[in-house]
């Protein structure tokens, strides 16, 4: 291809695509429980019974809190946790990822997620290839959508319950861990920040986080247990702040609205 074709051509695509950088504002529902393990105490209800006994997740060591069990922690969903569960979705939703091994020829989960363990090994690629291996997407924390007082979290959480651990090859009391899950029926809110996608990319991930609509019967799975039921979520209300960006990023318009008007 000749050099003024290929500027033509590339004038062309400046013209045409559109980038748009924003947030998403996500409700979380759990409609089952749910566990994932805060790991800075792994020994949180028994000592040495069970392989290890943990509470759920939150922003506080347990290793120096002795009130942990009566006074609960603020619940939290790590972001990574949501992201793994959303990208699973995406995957499957956009025929799979085998995994991309060539930072020039990514899947469409690759893509907008970034390449499988692209954190690890950044040194061997050149710029170029690391833009297109980056993620566009940001998944925050999900936090309770509730605003406690006085009783604490205590109502948030479920009983002390024992978990199998699967793949484990130890003795029958070790294949076993303690956990405290979140109970069924808790509403967290969340953010996903996205960064110069496509209008296509951004309609496939909200279709993705709802399965296709606010009405529907799905669920995404999160956490541990899930062969034993644990860990079913809905992600529903969802809303969307966008700015429209030309290739240069100049902002071209910015809009907010929810997800049902979505076309
Ligand atoms: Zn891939």
């Amino acid at each position: 291809m000749s050099n003024e074709r290929e500027k033509i051509e590339k004038k062309k695509k400046t013209e045409t695509e559109e980038f748009i950088s924003g947030h998403i504002s996500c409700l979380l529902t759990t409609l089952t429980l749910l566990f994932i393990p805060n790991t800075t105490k792994d020994d949180a209800f028994s000592k040495g019974e069970y392989a290890n006994s943990y509470d759920f997740f939150s922003y506080e060591d347990l290793t120096d809190r002795n009130d942990y069990f009566e006074s609960p922690a603020r619940p939290i969903i790590p972001g990574s946790s949501i992201r793994g569960a959303i990208r699973g979705a995406y995957e499957a939703a956009t025929n799979g990822c085998h995994p991309c091994t060539d930072g020039r020829d990514l899947c469409p989960a690759c893509a907008l997620f970034g390449m499988v363990g692209s954190e690890s090994d950044e040194v061997h690629f050149d710029d170029s290839i690391n833009k297109s291996r980056a993620s566009r997407l940001m998944f925050k924390d999900a936090v309770p959508y509730e605003l406690i007082e006085g009783s604490g979290w205590s109502s948030w959480y479920d009983s002390v319950r024992v978990l199998p651990i699967l793949g484990a090859a130890k003795k029958p009391q070790n294949q076993r861990m303690q956990i405290r899950p979140v109970r069924d029926g808790k509403t967290f809110k969340f953010d996903i920040s996205f960064d110069r996608i496509t209008k296509n990319e951004l309609d496939t991930l909200l279709s993705v986080l709802t399965f296709g609509g606010q009405n529907n019967t799905h669920a995404h799975k999160l956490g541990h247990g899930k062969s034993v039921g644990y860990g079913s979520v809905r992600i529903t209300n969802t809303t969307v702040a966008v700015a429209h960006l030309a290739e240069d990023f100049n902002l071209l318009m910015q809009t907010q609205f929810p997800v049902a008007m979505v076309d």
